[in-house]
């Protein structure tokens, strides 16, 4: 797709599966299993999306799936599947690790930085060898130190050895003429979402804010945040201006529709296909 100068792609990193009822939080499972039927063992399946923005000087990655760092119980637990895989996605449209010029991570979750590394040789390297690496570094301090509660969430193996390329942020900022991160907290503490301008055309990969479209919806928040009362109050600030922009959204984990148009009709918001 393209967004003013810049050329936008969504990869795949396969997709995986996770429990229904955490997916949804406080609505009840006849409700939202009419839009994410369950398995038999009551898991839905969820896309592993990263976007690719290419804006002619610069390619940046945002997100990079959940690697192939895990073994065969994790592949069960969480219903691994690849392929495709986001190295194999990327050399599709002709592009190799070492192409990739700045790596943004929203916050990192395994199904968020799996592909920040990889293993070679016994030892676990940087996967994009040139990048620069953004993240909070507010939620890098709560991966290396999580609480019980997120422990199960953060693999070290997954980002430590991309540290020295890597580039922490305090607050908001530009990465790229165009490309800014904002800090939308609720998913996590220092969740950040990622503005793409250009031309007068806005595109907005929104993060586990909204994982999926069925997530629009303001009260369906998953039950892994940590702060459900702030993720409300970020989709009641966010949603509205996007659709007011008509803001391209990615999701990062529909398996059906990786991004919608929002739209405003009727003083509703509205998902336009694309
Ligand atoms: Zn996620």
């Amino acid at each position: 797709m393209k967004l003013g100068d810049f050329e936008l792609n969504t990869i795949s990193d396969g997709a995986f599966a996770l429990d229904g009822g955490q997916m949804f939080g406080v609505v009840p499972k006849p409700l939202w299993e009419r839009k994410a039927p369950a398995d038999e063992r009551n898991r839905i399946r969820l896309s592993l999306t990263c976007l690719l923005i290419r804006t002619g000087r610069q390619t940046i990655l945002v997100e990079t799936g959940l690697g192939d760092k895990f073994d065969s119980k994790f592949k069960d637990i969480y219903d691994v599947q690849h392929p495709p895989t986001l190295p194999a996605s990327l050399d599709e449209l002709g592009l190799k690790p070492e192409d990739v010029d700045i790596v943004i991570n929203t916050h990192l979750h395994f199904d968020h930085c799996g592909w920040n590394t990889r293993r070679l040789d016994g030892k676990t390297v940087p996967t994009f060898p040139r990048a620069r690496y953004f993240i909070q570094r507010g939620e890098w301090r709560r991966a290396v130190n999580p609480s019980e509660r997120e422990r199960a969430s953060y693999i070290e193996e997954f980002f430590e050895a991309a540290e020295p390329q890597t580039e922490f942020l305090d607050g908001d900022a530009e990465i790229a003429p165009g490309i800014r991160v904002e800090v939308v907290p609720g998913h996590t503490r220092y969740l950040q979402c990622v503005r793409i301008d250009s031309g007068n055309e806005c595109a907005y990969f929104i993060s586990d804010t909204v994982p999926t479209a069925a997530h629009l919806a303001y009260p369906w928040i998953m039950s892994f945040d940590l702060y459900p009362m702030e993720t409300l109050a970020s989709k009641k600030r966010l949603l509205p201006e996007l659709a007011h922009k008509k803001a391209i959204v990615v999701f990062p984990h529909d398996p059906n529709v990786p991004w919608v148009r929002l739209m405003e009709s009727d003083g509703k918001i509205v998902a336009q296909p694309i």
